[in-house]
């Protein structure tokens, strides 16, 4: 089980910046910008494609706690970086899926 699936399970403690239905939204432990949040799914997927298999509603409403997310950070107007790591090019180091949002300073393109 990856560590992501033992946090939503309480078996190991997180530091969480909210829980609801949908997601577990914790802080990064190696934070890459004044703000790293990663948005954990409560709906099993080891990554990106696995979300073929959820209904529309629920892909849906995963990409809408990112807005809930950047106005609980207060950053929604400033703005903020969506990253989804999918796989070995993608760079994903956990096999469980996650949004990455980055906040607080303006972000560089083109990413490395
Ligand atoms: P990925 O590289 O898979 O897209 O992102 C994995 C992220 O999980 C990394 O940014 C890494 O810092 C973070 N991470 C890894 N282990 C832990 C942990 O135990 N706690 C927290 N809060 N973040 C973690």
């Amino acid at each position: 089980m990856t560590i992501f699936e033992k946090m939503l399970n309480k078996e190991i403690p997180a530091n969480i910046l909210f829980e609801d239905e949908n997601v577990l939204a914790i802080h990064d432990i190696d934070p890459q910008a004044p703000e790293h949040i990663l948005l954990i799914p409560k709906e099993t997927a080891a990554g990106l494609n696995d979300i073929e298999n959820w209904s529309d509603e629920q892909a849906g409403r995963y990409l809408k706690t990112v807005v809930k997310t950047a106005k609980l950070l207060g950053v929604d107007k400033s703005g903020y970086r969506l990253v989804i790591n999918s796989g070995r090019h993608g760079g994903q180091t956990v096999p469980y899926l996650h949004m990455h949002i980055l906040a607080g300073r303006r972000m560089n393109w083109p990413p490395g």
